[in-house]
């Protein structure tokens, strides 16, 4: 049986796991921290149906519904209050599962527990540092001094991804977008009906000074997040606390008259994740050598206002699985898997990148962006949905699929 070595436990990290496991290959997962993203980037995310119906191949679509939450709706309004329009978020399943929001730290963790369920083995604090090619594999060597040997070593190691580099020494790197995240949950149960939010509904306001958007879970949870633009990329070493976060984001999104400056001055400091950097990365153009191979952001940073990050993570995993069962030779199997992956990946991430305005030259220019975006949304809503069938309905099968011309010789 083939061996692959997993570098990250992140997202697209358990769920190649499961899919090898599947695809009769033993997964091992090595995760730099104690627990997966102890770096907290953002407070939830949705789950779109594509990345739902991957999942579901791997009966794995129950982490995320049990967990999650229905949200089939986006709400917009203007700084002023006022209601642009409401739009679908993404199609429906045939067993009518639509888009769900997960806090994201419950996802990561049901994802890591359903796969040790499974028998997958979890290495925690153990930090990829370097990996060489062997005769018959790969040996990675780790920041504690040991190294693990593989046939395959497969970098789920996110956006800043140190496969990526081992890869090819040149590969682009993650930027800073001129964008910090922060995000929070309002525990008070009553705030919601008090600010006129319905329960279910992805709400979004294009503020004067920054961006905002809540949702409100079924229990009456405030879920949020914010955007602000900054010139300056937040060092490990800065340290504002909690209270000195939502100080500033209050005071610029006072200047609309929305209910976002409410929801965050009502969210306390234990369930507030203070502002982190937004980053965005070039076209990375070699995804794998002969034994080494990158998924989900570490290969591709689809912007988070498109959704699809976790959802392209997914399909990239089971397709990698498909691929490492049907292909006996690994590097063939590593480039069929980028072959079948690359066109999808990119339209995604050109579809991100137009509407989060991330090609603009810096964070004010994408905030002008955005602020503009109001007109084109209410253009794109009388179209519907149907205009982005080709990234919802996508579907990756698990079936054997028709190997390309130049590996079947
Ligand atoms: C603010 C924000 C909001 C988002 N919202 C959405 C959304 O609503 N919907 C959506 O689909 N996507 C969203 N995304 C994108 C989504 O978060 C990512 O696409 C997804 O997390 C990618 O999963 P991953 O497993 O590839 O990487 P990650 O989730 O980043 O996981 C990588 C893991 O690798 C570990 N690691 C890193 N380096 C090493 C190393 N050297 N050795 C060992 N382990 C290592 C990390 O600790 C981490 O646990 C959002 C992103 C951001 C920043």
């Amino acid at each position: 049986m083939k061996k692959a070595l997993i570098i990250g436990g992140g997202i697209a990290g358990p769920v190649t796991a499961m899919a090898l496991q599947r695809a009769g290959v033993e997964p091992i997962v090595c995760e730099a921290y104690q627990e997966a993203a102890a770096e907290q980037i953002g407070a939830f995310l949705t789950v779109a149906v594509n990345g739902l119906s991957a999942l579901a191949l791997l009966d794995a679509q129950h982490v995320v519904t049990d967990i999650g939450y229905p949200t089939a709706t986006l709400s917009f309004s203007t700084s002023a209050g006022k209601h642009i329009t409401d739009m679908p978020i993404g199609g429906t399943l045939p067993d009518g599962t639509v888009t769900h929001s997960i806090k994201r730290r419950d996802m990561y963790r049901a994802l890591n527990a359903e796969a040790t369920r499974r028998g997958v083995r979890f290495e925690y604090d153990k930090r990829l540092v370097d990996a060489t090619a062997t005769a018959d594999g790969v040996r990675a060597s780790f920041a504690d001094g040991t190294t693990i040997e593989a046939d395959v070593l497969i970098g789920a190691d996110g956006i800043r991804s140190r496969t990526r580099e081992i890869i090819d020494p040149a590969a682009p790197k993650a930027h800073f977008l001129g964008i910090y995240g922060l995000g929070g949950f309002v525990t008070d149960r009553g705030l919601h009906r008090e600010l006129g939010l319905r329960p279910g509904i992805y709400n979004m306001v294009f503020g004067k000074k920054a961006f905002f958007g809540c949702f409100v879970a079924p229990d009456g949870e405030i879920w949020w997040f914010a955007n602000m633009p900054s010139a300056q990329e937040l060092s490990g070493t800065a340290h504002t606390t909690s209270a000195q976060w939502r100080e500033q984001l209050v005071a610029l999104l006072s200047a609309d008259r929305g209910p976002a400056a409410r929801i965050v001055a009502a969210t306390s400091d234990d369930t507030f994740v203070p502002a982190f950097n937004q980053y965005d990365m070039p076209t990375v153009r070699q995804w794998h050598n002969d034994n080494m191979v990158i998924v989900g952001d570490a290969a591709h940073a689809v912007a988070s206002s498109s959704g699809q990050g976790v959802s392209m993570a997914v399909e990239d995993a089971v397709t990698l699985a498909i691929c490492l069962r049907d292909i006996p030779d690994t590097a063939a199997a590593l480039a069929a898997y980028e072959d079948r992956r690359r066109a999808r990946v990119e339209r995604v991430v050109a579809y991100g990148a137009q509407t989060s305005g991330d090609k603009a030259s810096n964070g004010l220019g994408r905030l002008i962006v955005r602020l503009l975006t109001p007109y084109f949304l209410k253009k794109a809503a009388k179209s519907g949905v149907a205009p982005l069938n080709w990234m919802f309905d996508y579907r990756v099968g698990w079936e054997t699929q028709p190997v390309a011309r130049q590996f079947s010789d």
